[in-house]
């Protein structure tokens, strides 16, 4: 009785909403925020409504200072309002193409490009030859042409729409001929057999899982059909008794049906020769359309190292089509992303791939990760809390790309005594600046490969406040 007799005296005694703004810390709070008077009212009657509650589960400890814990708790809010929800992380994986940690980073000319735009009206749809209105597909169209050597391409929000647009484009009603061991599920949410459901092609598979034959497409192929699909099995690699039928095989199809279609997904999409140093054995997309196939798409984010993007290359014939088609307008791109895929694909025009972040990090050598890594260490071995220690691990490319592929990389793992590996990964992720690790072995494991220079100074920041808050 007595402590809801003491309750109510507290419920009674929070001033209201006008007083608190006749106080001076309304005023200091809106200064040293910039915030309109509005806002900063309503974030105040947030704040008393959390302060009532608490009060009413019993969980207001000093009566007497309710005004000033009305004031703290509103700057919280301010404070937590203020905070954007998409943040920047150093990104200690290893995996380049971290797909949660959004894929690939944006080389420096790609984004002076985004900022340039952003900042400024463009020529987005307007041809500055003729005055008149022009058309975002000519954007970057040459520059793909004279990287790819397609005869004509296009961009499109994604490569999971390229796939589903080439399809509903070219496919529905019609069949679409695919090999059982590439009916894949890339990232848990885009599966081919219900991509091509939707698209309104009808999949008609061949072959069985590990082995598909040329004669077994022969054999499929009928007056429905109008494509041949290809799809890069990105994120997995059958090994032992595989067959599978070649690009090239399937572009000769091509004479015992005129207007067929082949096309191959290839996913990720290589610009720059990786296989040529030594990494993975995926052909450029050059290579791939020199076989002749008809349509080619891939993703603007995996190796190619730029924005999400899907694009569409190959024959004019068939990307004409795609141009004037409805659904080009339903998946169009934005202008910051063009103009951050022009600055990307540049670079390759250029010959100057290794200034694109995805692609100087999956060629840095063991050498120049250990040079990183030993920065690191060199600032940190004064924080006490923790254990360091240089290890030899193996990067992963991510993004569903090249999965056999691992790249030999230095880590700097570290342990406490006091804290668990779990709550220390814990400890860096809700940080700031934020860092995500990899566990290994019960131990916290960060990998240089995808670290640069310029964050390790904010990675060193990161564990001394973690030293700051657990040291005695
Ligand atoms: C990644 C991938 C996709 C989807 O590409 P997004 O750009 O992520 O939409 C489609 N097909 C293959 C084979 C892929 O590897």
């Amino acid at each position: 009785m007595e402590k809801v007799k003491k309750v109510k005296e507290i419920l009674r005694n929070i001033p209201p909403v006008h007083e608190l703004q006749k106080q001076h810390t309304f005023y200091l709070l809106s200064k040293k925020y910039n915030l309109d008077e509005s806002v900063l009212t309503s974030l105040v009657r947030q704040a008393i409504d959390s302060v009532r509650n608490r009060v009413m589960n019993g969980g207001h400890p000093i009566e007497k200072e309710l005004t000033s814990f009305i004031w703290d708790e509103t700057e919280e809010m301010v404070k937590r309002k203020s905070k954007p929800t998409l943040l920047p992380v150093i990104n200690a994986t290893g995996t380049i193409l971290h797909t949660n940690l959004g894929r690939a980073r944006l080389s420096k000319e790609a984004i002076d490009r985004v900022v340039e735009v952003a900042e400024n009206y463009s020529n987005l749809e307007f041809n500055m030859d003729s005055g008149k209105r022009g058309s975002r597909h000519d954007i970057v169209e040459d520059l793909i042409k004279e990287v790819t050597g397609a005869e004509a391409a296009m961009v499109v929000n994604n490569n999971a729409a390229a796939v589903f647009f080439i399809l509903n484009a070219f496919g529905k009603g019609k069949e679409v001929i695919v090999s059982r061991g590439q009916l894949v599920e890339i990232g848990g949410s885009f599966r081919i057999s219900s991509i091509m459901e939707e698209s309104g092609a009808k999949l008609v598979e061949v072959g069985t899982t590990n082995k598909t034959h040329l004669k077994d497409y022969k054999e499929a192929l009928s007056d429905d059909t109008s494509m041949v699909l290809k799809v890069h099995t990105s994120n997995f690699k059958i090994v032992g008794f595989t067959q599978g039928v070649s690009t090239q095989q399937l572009v000769d199809l091509k004479q015992f049906q005129e207007d067929l279609i082949v096309y191959e997904d290839l996913g990720s999409g290589v610009l720059f020769d990786f296989m040529e140093a030594g990494i993975g054995e995926e052909p450029v997309v050059q290579k791939v359309l020199e076989t002749g196939v008809d349509i080619v798409s891939f993703s603007g984010d995996k190796l190619l190292g730029g924005p999400q993007a899907g694009i569409i290359a190959g024959k004019k014939e068939y990307l004409n089509k795609l141009k004037k088609h409805q659904l080009a307008r339903v998946l169009r791109v934005d202008k910051m992303s063009f103009a951050a895929l022009e600055g990307t694909l540049q670079a390759y025009a250029n010959k100057k791939a290794k200034d694109i972040p995805a692609v100087r990090d999956m060629l840095l050598s063991i050498e120049e990760v250990k040079e990183r890594a030993m920065v690191f260490l060199d600032t940190v071995t004064s924080l006490n809390l923790f254990h360091w220690e240089l290890v030899e691990v193996e990067s992963m490319v991510g993004g569903g790309t090249m999965p056999e592929v691992k790249i030999p990389s230095i880590a700097v793992r570290v342990h406490t005594d006091t804290l668990s590996s779990q709550t220390l990964a814990d400890e860096l992720r809700k940080g700031t600046p934020s860092v995500v690790v990899r566990l290994q072995d019960q131990h916290v494991i960060l990998d240089f490969r995808t670290i640069t220079q310029g964050e390790i100074p904010k990675m060193v920041e990161a564990f001394r406040k973690i030293e700051l808050t657990y040291r005695d």
